[in-house]
């Protein structure tokens, strides 16, 4: 599903350079549940940033899905990130002035999608992560845990192929944080193929695969025995 080779990304300011990402080469195959390890500004969200195509690396490349991603126009490139994935935040990113329904639906009208048929899938991924009964509160009526899972209901909506979550129970507290990871373990059992960036072990303990990051290279790509986190809840 995604194959990157010998990415390096480094930032420029003023006269200074950061060579952040070093030769990053790793595959994540279909179905795969993979965290990305590594202390604070070893380079996480330099490279979920890159497999999300928010944002270039310098050299190097990267495969999604087959398709080589490399030089393509802002509108091209759109189209590719909305077929293909599916983001997660630490800090949620809903909507404040928006029902979770219309935060699920919204995308899909960028997509082009009809009304019904917007609201339809919208109610079907809400009751998916299980807020069936909250689809017209607002994010401020919801908690941190119920935030994430409307973040997680939109980013499923569009089916992408890959789930990218930085972070996802970053601000979250640890009961809760579980309760999201026993979700997105329910996701990749059904076959979607999820990258995690965390910082916390217990979190990547519960993925089936981490890569550990460190001064800018891969220095570990190991499968895990998954803990399951509702054994946690
Ligand atoms: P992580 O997610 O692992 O904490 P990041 O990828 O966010 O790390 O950042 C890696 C390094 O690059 C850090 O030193 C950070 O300060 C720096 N950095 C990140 N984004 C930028 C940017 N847009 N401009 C300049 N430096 C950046
Ligand atoms: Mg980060």
């Amino acid at each position: 599903m995604i194959q990157i080779k010998d990415l390096h990304k480094s930032y420029h300011m003023g006269s200074n350079s950061l060579h952040v990402l070093k030769g990053i080469n790793f595959d994540v195959k279909e179905g795969e549940l993979v965290s990305i390890m590594g202390s604070s500004g070893s380079g996480k969200s330099t490279l979920l940033n890159i497999l999300g195509m928010l944002d270039e690396a310098d050299s190097g490349s990267y495969v999604l899905d087959g398709v080589p991603i490399k030089n393509l126009n802002e509108k091209i490139a759109a189209q590719y990130r909305n077929k293909f994935l599916g983001f997660i935040f630490q800090s949620f990113n809903l909507i404040n002035y928006k029902s979770a329904l219309d935060n699920v639906a919204m995308p899909l009208f960028y997509q082009g999608m009809k009304r019904k048929e917007r609201v339809e899938r919208a109610e079907h991924y809400l009751e998916k992560v299980g807020l069936a009964d909250w689809s017209h509160h607002l994010p401020s009526e919801l908690s941190g845990g119920q935030k994430q899972r409307v973040a997680v209901a939109r980013a499923l909506a569009s089916d992408p192929k890959v789930l990218l979550a930085d972070e996802p129970t970053g601000a979250l507290d640890s009961v809760t944080s579980h309760e999201v990871m026993d979700l997105i373990q329910g996701i990749n059992d059904e076959g979607k193929t999820i990258l995690i960036v965390t910082h916390e072990n217990d979190i990547a303990q519960m993925t089936k695969r981490i890569v550990q990051l460190k001064d800018g290279v891969i220095i570990d790509d190991s499968p895990v025995k998954q803990v399951r986190a509702k054994e946690y809840v």
